[in-house]
């Protein structure tokens, strides 16, 4: 059994408490590692070691320090297998899924290494003669990356890889579900170069090393991806600090199919956006919102396509969804479906725990297609598994209203023939992504990812925005007059 330590300073090393925990398999119930239950403790030596680090990692070029980014992409390139068996055997999505996580870290690392060599500010003609004006982009100092169980490689990539190459130092939580494929990245950024106390990861619960994180007065800034009252929690703790948070939280993703829609495409779209990954990524759509025009031949073929899932094994490359991610996952995932038959939601397809042979140590659930009604919970709550809420639209506005009725705006889509219809969805949908004639799942790196409404607090991760959540704006005025020259004074 791999007995693994917490990174700090530079070196693999135990925590400064005694207690461990299992990370397993959700396919088997198989234990593939034991990692340290960290403490408070060990959130500050991982703070210190990353203010010792700072002064030097921020006097670096920007470019060099890219360089190391992009030598960890190259090295997470050759241990792309490696890494992508263990985040579909630690977190349950499907190899392809597995892979495709690892793929997403290695764009993201190359994309944002390219950032080191731009890292734009702005200038600007001075209101006075002979005087220069500029802005700069400065790190902001140690920061916080907080990250959840659904993208173990890639979420944590994209915020590790723009806080380095923004000059910042940092403190890494990963979720506990799944600290391997974590360990691993910190393992090839370690591998790749980067100096001591640059990078440190503290495994544990959230209570403690979660909580010191956002609480630690030198942590200036905490980048935060999880559910919402995870994300209220942290939002309302590092307020008193006044410190910087991104949060990029939970969603209740909608995809519309018009009347107009090709019909064989839209339900590929959402056979593929509501149960890829088993529903467990926060773009997943939830809530499929058929014109009424279509409904019936639409769900005739969503059922079709749904009953045609393969479910099973995820590291069998025949197999279409995995298992949930935990027993937690799969009890809330069985209680909203128990939830939805009881607010007399008609469960159309799926919804129960499998069982028998193979699948007896796993978390598996049979996708679920349910005819509900926009004010019900399960078509309201994120439930974060593969549950499908099917509404009804009369209309575009109809659909629309549905669409935008929840707290949360991730993502959402809509299927239409129609370009005047897409580009008022484009207007029209409260989110902060929007796909025409695709599924709402598919981020690409070197665009921006994030939400508006209880998604976040309106930071974007990825694309350009990337560096500018890790980054400070600083203002520069050169005047080489050789006179005073009186700024905000009349006359
Ligand atoms: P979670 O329970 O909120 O946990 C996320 C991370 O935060 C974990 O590392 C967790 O630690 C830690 N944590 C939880 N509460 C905390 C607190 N009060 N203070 C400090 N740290 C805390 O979320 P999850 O179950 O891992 O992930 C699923 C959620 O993430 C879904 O809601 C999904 O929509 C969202 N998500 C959003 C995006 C996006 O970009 N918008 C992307 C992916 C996922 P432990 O693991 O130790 O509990």
């Amino acid at each position: 059994m791999e007995t693994h330590g917490l990174f700090i300073d530079g070196r693999w090393r135990p925590s400064a408490g005694s207690g461990t925990f299992e990370t397993r398999n959700p396919a088997t119930g198989e234990t593939l590692a034991v990692f340290p239950l960290g403490t408070s403790d060990d959130v500050d030596a991982a703070v210190e070691a990353a203010q010792r680090a700072l002064p030097g990692w921020k006097r670096t070029p920007a470019p060099r320090r890219a360089g190391i980014v992009l030598e960890a992409a190259s090295i997470l390139r050759r241990r792309k297998e490696e890494l992508a068996r263990t985040v579909t055997m630690e977190m349950g999505k499907v190899i392809a899924e597995g892979r495709g996580d690892v793929e997403e870290a290695i764009e993201f690392l190359e994309y944002v290494a390219g950032e080191g060599r731009r890292m734009f500010g702005e200038t600007t003609p001075s209101q006075m003669t002979d005087k220069f004006a500029m802005t700069v982009r400065q790190p902001i100092g140690v920061v916080g990356c907080i990250t959840p169980w659904n993208f173990p490689v890639a979420l944590p990539a994209w915020k590790i890889g723009a806080a380095l190459v923004a000059g910042n130092t940092i403190v890494f939580k990963p979720a506990s579900l799944t600290p391997l494929g974590a360990a691993m990245l910190v393992e090839v950024f370690e591998q790749a170069g980067l100096p001591r106390g640059v990078l440190n990861l503290v495994t544990g619960p959230a209570e403690s090393v979660g909580a010191a994180i956002v609480e630690h007065p030198a942590i200036r800034a905490v980048s935060f991806t999880g559910g919402v009252p995870s994300g209220t929690d942290v939002y309302a703790k590092a307020a008193r600090l006044l410190k910087r948070v991104q949060l990029e939280l939970g969603g209740k993703n909608p995809q519309i199919v018009m009347d107009d829609a090709d019909i064989d495409l839209a339900v590929k779209g959402a056979l593929f956006g509501a149960f890829g990954t088993a529903g467990q990524r926060c773009t997943a759509t939830s809530r499929l919102i058929i014109h009424e025009k279509v409904y019936d031949a639409t769900l005739e073929r969503l059922l079709a396509g749904a009953r045609a899932l393969a479910v099973g094994n995820p590291l069998d490359p025949a197999v279409d969804v995995g298992p949930v991610s935990s027993s937690q996952q799969e009890e809330k995932v069985l209680r909203y479906i128990g939830i939805g038959k009881e607010e007399g939601a008609r469960l159309l397809f799926g919804g129960e725990k499998l069982r028998g042979g193979s699948m007896d140590g796993g978390f598996f659930i049979r996708p679920a297609v349910f005819e509900a009604r926009p004010d019900m919970r399960i078509a309201r709550e994120e439930i974060f598994g593969p549950v499908l809420a099917v509404l009804r639209a009369r209309s575009y506005e109809e659909a629309v209203e549905t669409a935008n009725d929840v707290p949360y705006g991730l993502s959402s889509s809509i299927y239409t023939a129609s370009v005047g219809t897409a580009f008022r969805a484009i207007r029209d949908l409260e989110a902060g992504i929007v796909y025409v004639n695709a599924p709402t799942i598919g981020a690409e790196v070197h665009l921006p990812f994030g939400g508006v409404k209880q998604t976040g607090n309106g930071g974007r991760e990825a694309g350009t925005e990337a560096i500018k959540e890790f980054t400070e704006l600083k203002t520069v005025f050169v005047d080489y007059s050789g006179r005073l020259q009186r700024a905000q004074i009349d006359g």
